[in-house]
């Protein structure tokens, strides 16, 4: 294997860090990074920016990454968790080659590490129960108390751990806690506990332990066995990693991980714990994991984001030391920049209000050839049906418009898009409701190209499906699944802070015929109105269902000017 290179400018204080070991040679030259999640619930966001930065620097410096299922603690854990993330990292765009691991199965090693700390006199078995052992730690400004157990024989201590493992006590009865210093100022180092008891059922190892490591005992020590370089971690772990290197140094072990913390990731309008997440799934705020306005992978993925638009976003927002709250509009900006030069132009009216053209000939039809990107000819193009009876967006119409309207009204004429310029001569209205039901219009032949030949112009161009050409379809509008940029700021209810409005499904939309066999997860820009995507789950070819990935524009950031949100 080559040598890794130091980076050419290091972009962040990791690489900083990492540049600095290459030259002094600490890890003979390898970057050997890991993303380990646990498996207890669907990776979000704020994972996809460990993910990229774990993956993006072993692609750098030309080292590797595994992927670690960190799969030690087996309540909430489980085989569609372990799926789900094997998925997204995938989906993201990432590799982990034949470097797929499980903490679990190092859980016959870790316990012979546990023997090894207490043959050195380093670990201890404790009978305090765990709110004894939590008021005797102390506090920032006491110290805390020795247990009475603490200088317990090895041989006993040996004795009462294999104990332990073999099931001779109740949960709780007894945990394994490292003999380091009850007066130390971290608390962390205040002989933390390593093992516990608990009679749990684990999704793969099923019966066969009833001891479980904690994470600070486990993690490291996977980290070791994997030869990981650079364990790189978010900022609260920041205590605990001269306990990582404790359990390391007093192991001896060869392979010692530099430990590195950087700031999570916090994104306004949402909330990033899979904890909570969970509870929107459980108490059915949301449709599931997947739901479209999840800040999980999945529920990104099913919106219609690409993994490019999501690497790019981790990019941009690079790693720190300090915590900060990244506005959701940025993501937005990254998905909406990428499909604006990805997704094809197709044309939808999703608030339908029929056109009769009434000088256009009954029966007739006409195809224009329409480009799918008006930059990128490359796209290609798809026909579009032009024909006398049309639907046009109910908002493009009004009968007694206000000055600066510029769209159709009694009399105005706009352009169609692709096509004619069109005049409205008289609105039917339906009788019991009063509301416009139907518009009779005159078309110009002349203007075919899209311009009069007489130099007249129109204000505004509108787009418009063809009623015998076009697709019903299902459009669910989403929007940001909380009202308030920091929706567990407060002490209260997160769950208060829900947006109402976050969906709005509309039942009666029509969508030109090319997106007849459209595929699922196929993402097309709506002309003038937004990003959609085909729904992957249910969409179907006799009943399309679309999702808004993302408006035109930024929306909330008009709204939030004129203080109305
Ligand atoms: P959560 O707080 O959402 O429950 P977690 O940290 O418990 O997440 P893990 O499965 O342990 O979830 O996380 C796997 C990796 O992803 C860890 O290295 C963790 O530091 C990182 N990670 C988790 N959340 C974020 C975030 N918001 N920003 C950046 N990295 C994160
Ligand atoms: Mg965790």
């Amino acid at each position: 294997m080559t040598p890794t290179d130091v980076s050419p400018s290091p972009t962040d204080f990791i690489r900083e860090m990492i540049d600095g070991h290459l030259r002094a040679n600490r890890f003979q030259g390898r970057v050997a990074t890991r993303f380990p999640p646990e498996p207890n619930g669907y990776l979000h966001i704020g994972h996809a920016k460990s993910v990229c930065l774990n993956f993006g620097i072993a692609a750098q410096y030309r080292g590797t990454c595994n992927l670690r299922l960190d799969d030690t603690d087996p309540s909430g854990e489980s085989l569609e968790y372990v799926e789900s993330i094997i998925n997204d990292v995938r989906w993201l765009g990432f590799d982990w080659e034949d470097r797929l691991f499980y903490a679990s199965d190092y859980f016959e090693q870790l316990f012979q590490f546990a023997v090894q700390l207490i043959k050195v006199d380093k670990a201890y078995v404790c009978s305090l129960n765990a709110d004894e052992i939590r008021e005797q730690r102390g506090t920032l400004t006491e110290p805390g108390q020795e247990s009475p157990d603490r200088n317990r024989s090895i041989e006993e201590n040996l004795d009462l751990f294999t104990r332990m493992r073999s099931g001779e006590f109740e949960d709780g009865a007894y945990v394994l806690r490292a003999k380091i210093d009850m007066t130390s100022p971290n608390i962390t180092m205040r002989d933390p506990i390593l093992y516990r008891i608990k009679r749990a059922i684990h999704y793969r190892t099923g019966t066969q332990w009833c001891i479980y490591p904690m994470y600070d005992f486990a993690h490291c020590l996977s980290d070791s066995i994997e030869k990981i370089t650079h364990s790189i971690c978010t900022l609260e772990f920041e205590n605990n990693r001269p306990l990582y290197d404790w359990i390391l140094d007093q192991l001896e072990l060869d392979s010692h991980p530099q430990q590195i913390e950087f700031a999570r990731l916090n994104l306004s309008y949402t909330v990033l714990s899979k904890r909570r997440l969970i509870e929107l799934v459980i108490r059915e705020y949301v449709s599931g994991w997947d739901d479209p306005r999840m800040p999980t992978i999945a529920g990104m993925r099913r919106r219609g984001y690409s993994p490019e638009a999501i690497r790019n976003f981790c990019e941009r927002i690079g790693v720190a030391k300090n915590d900060s709250l990244i506005d959701v509009a940025l993501l937005e900006y990254c998905v909406r920049e990428n499909l604006n030069e990805k997704a094809p132009r197709v044309m939808a009216v999703l608030h339908p209000l029929r056109v009769v053209i009434d000088n256009y000939p009954e029966g007739q039809i006409e195809e224009f050839n329409s480009p799918y990107h008006p930059q990128n000819p490359g796209m290609g193009s798809r026909k579009v049906f032009f024909s006398r009876n049309l639907y046009i967006e109910r908002d493009d119409f009004m009968e007694t418009p206000p000055k600066k309207f510029y769209r159709l009204a009694p009399g105005k004429e706009v352009r169609l898009r692709y096509g004619y310029f069109m005049k409205c001569i008289s609105v039917v209205k339906n009788p019991q409701t009063g509301q416009v039901a139907e518009l009779h219009c005159t078309y110009d032949p002349e203007t075919r190209s899209g311009f009069a030949p007489d130099g007249r112009k129109v204000d505004a161009t509108i787009h418009w499906v063809s009623v015998d050409h076009s697709l019903s379809a299902e459009v669910r509008l989403y929007d940001r699944l909380f009202q308030i940029a920091d929706p567990t700021g407060k002490e209260d209810d997160f769950t208060k802070h829900l947006n109402p409005k976050s969906l709005e499904t509309l039942t009666s939309c029509f969508v030109e015929s090319s997106l007849k066999g459209a595929a699922p997860e196929g993402n097309y820009q709506f002309e003038r109105i937004g990003y959609f995507c085909v729904d992957s789950k249910d969409s179907s070819p006799g009943k399309l269902v679309f999702n808004r990935i993302v408006s035109l524009r930024d929306s909330w950031a008009k709204l939030s000017e004129k203080g109305r949100k």
